[in-house]
């Protein structure tokens, strides 16, 4: 058997092993609290959940009582048995309890074909499967309790929601349990407020971000790394605006298919639409001149921000936003081409990710949706030049059978962090719909008109995104050349400021990012202030470094690196991020 499978069968071995938890938790607090009203409580992906009707409100104080009880029912090892019974006895049945969200949902049934599953005291409408009986519910953890509606709906019910854990082993909840405080630890929401990166103004509306001076300090280096990179790959910058009208968005498809993610206004009485992707502005100045073969592939890249209507219930810090930007590239060139530029692309893609750091990745090729544009056959001959690219370069990838976007098939690439979460970032679409809809053509050799391909490609994504990731995967201790501020110069005393400001004049013409901290605090509350900060270098200045135009150099994670000159610290920090690469 393959390790796939394998992985697979214990991952659905999970599913039922935390359903049966599901079931164990309503029983216990059915128990403690016995005008509860149940309404559902299915397995996720790293646990389960219960939504309860209960007059109390429960907080997580009230967890490790329900966790004693679930406990006494583990110990009683009762069997997990099931039964079919009439839609009429269901009915009966749960009226019996006055189990008013069971009852809707039998109501919802096909008769003859209800099934319950009870364990000792406690009996639940469930289609299973279980595990054998209470017993093999060895290591369990309630979470967490928050608010939740009968059946998603805002206007019915407002239901409790315990969430919980659970693991075969003892020692799998409890790197579970690691992870979990680890990544609450990390949170980029949490990070980005103390460390001043970044905030969401209720005044200005949700998912719409403002950078801080620091946040905006990171996202300038990345841009002009990104800028620098694209430079050097021989694409072409170009800018292009925000609104458009919706005859734009009627010839590129995006009122048809994207409607519901646009945000759409009037001016003097026309219909216009705010950008939610930027390849429309990107064909219209290769439309706007004839293209030669000769000036294939051409290459147009944008930092373009886009706006799209997500729901505000949706919006999660960086990560899910409404106003993002992208590192937003849109490739016009020859079909025999296209293999070449993907590879290429994908060496980029590659480049640039580890650049930042990451050196885990996971390839996705997605392939035609049920809801496209454009003909099979060119779906057919795009979807085989991404196959013949990865399999060129070697890079293992799965499919996603069906997961392209309406205008044709692409590969994902995806990061893995430091706590082995993987995130989406790049992406490459192949597009031989565009072209059709905007006739987009060069002259060939032979002084005819044809067809070009268009390929849409991000690396890093969303730049929002990117810097949620880039947060939580550092801890919010980003590299020293990607760190808002580089290093602090503590002056010892007073006698020495104009040494340590003079320091500073050096460091800054060095394109350092250095301040001074001439606060009237000790040394060691401002080294604690600076690691808290999350500065990378603290230097330390007094009588004997201003003599020696030296600096006594302390790193955040290495500690103190003793006394160096000012130059060898420029070097020091210069040779820290990406240097300047020559690109064939
Ligand atoms: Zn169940
Ligand atoms: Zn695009």
């Amino acid at each position: 058997m393959s390790h796939t499978s394998d992985h697979k069968e214990h991952a659905n071995d999970l599913w039922t092993l935390r359903h049966s938890a599901a079931h164990i938790m309503a029983q216990a607090v059915r128990r403690l609290y016995p005008d509860v009203k149940l309404a559902i409580g299915p397995p996720i992906d790293d646990g389960f959940y219960y939504d309860l009707d209960l007059p109390a409100r429960l907080t997580e104080e009230d967890l490790p009582k329900i966790e004693a009880e679930m406990a006494k029912i583990v110990d009683a090892n009762f069997p997990f048995e099931r039964r079919m019974i009439s839609k009429d006895d269901a009915l009966k049945l749960f009226r019996g309890y006055d189990e008013v969200y069971k009852i809707e949902l039998i109501e919802g049934l096909t008769d003859g074909q209800i099934s319950l599953y009870t364990d000792g005291d406690f009996t639940d409408l469930c289609e299973g499967p279980h595990v054998s009986s209470t017993g093999q519910l060895k290591a369990f953890k309630l979470l967490s309790v928050a608010g939740a509606y009968w059946r998603g709906d805002e206007k019915r019910q407002q239901l409790q929601r315990i969430y919980g854990t659970a693991y075969f082993g003892k020692q799998e909840l409890d790197e579970h349990l690691t992870r979990v405080e680890e990544a609450k630890r990390r949170d980029h929401r949490k990070l980005g407020k103390e460390l001043g990166l970044f905030s969401f103004e209720e005044l200005a509306g949700p998912g719409v971000v403002f950078y801080h001076p620091k946040g905006a300090t990171v996202r300038g280096v990345i841009e002009d790394y990104v800028r620098r990179v694209h430079r050097a790959r021989r694409y072409q910058p170009v800018v292009t605006p925000h609104i458009f009208r919706t005859d734009m968005w009627k010839k590129s498809g995006h009122l048809e298919h994207y409607k519901d993610y646009m945000f759409l206004f009037e001016a003097e009485e026309q219909p216009y639409g705010i950008k939610p992707m930027n390849c429309p502005g990107h064909i219209l100045i290769f439309n706007s001149t004839i293209r030669s073969y000769r000036d294939l592939p051409i290459r147009f890249f944008e930092l373009g921000t886009v706006y799209r209507n997500e729901k505000s219930g949706v919006l999660h810090g960086l990560l899910r936003v409404r106003g993002f930007t992208q590192d937003d590239a849109h490739i016009f060139l020859r079909e025999d081409q296209l293999v070449d530029e993907i590879r290429e692309i994908l060496d980029f893609a590659f480049e640039v990710l580890k650049t930042f750091g990451f050196d885990k990745f996971e390839v996705e090729l997605s392939t035609r949706p049920e809801h496209y544009i454009g003909n099979l056959e060119n779906w057919n001959h795009a979807e085989q030049a991404l196959r013949a690219a990865l399999e060129a370069k070697q890079i293992p990838f799965v499919v996603h059978e069906g997961g392209g976007a309406f205008y044709g098939p692409k590969i994902d690439l995806r990061i893995q962090d430091a706590l082995g979460r993987s995130w989406q970032c790049g992406t490459v679409q192949c597009d031989f719909a565009l072209p059709e809809r905007f006739d987009l053509n060069y002259v060939g050799t032979d002084g005819k008109e044809h067809r070009v391909v268009m390929l849409h490609r991000a690396l890093l994504g969303s730049f929002e995104r990117f810097f949620g990731m880039l947060i939580e995967h550092y801890a919010g201790a980003l590299p020293t050349w990607l760190s808002p501020v580089q290093a602090v110069v503590i002056p010892l005393n007073d006698r020495v400021l104009d040494y340590a400001r003079a320091v500073e004049t050096q460091l800054r013409g060095s394109d350092i990012r250095v301040e001074v901290d001439e606060r009237n605090e000790k040394m060691q509350a401002k080294i604690r202030d600076a690691q808290r900060a999350q500065i990378p270098y603290m230097l330390v200045v007094g009588e004997r470094e201003a003599a020696q135009q030296a600096v006594a150099v302390r790193h955040r994670r290495e500690g103190d690196l003793g006394p160096m000159p000012v130059a060898a610290f420029v070097e020091r920090v210069q040779q820290d991020g990406p240097q300047p690469q020559l690109v064939s």
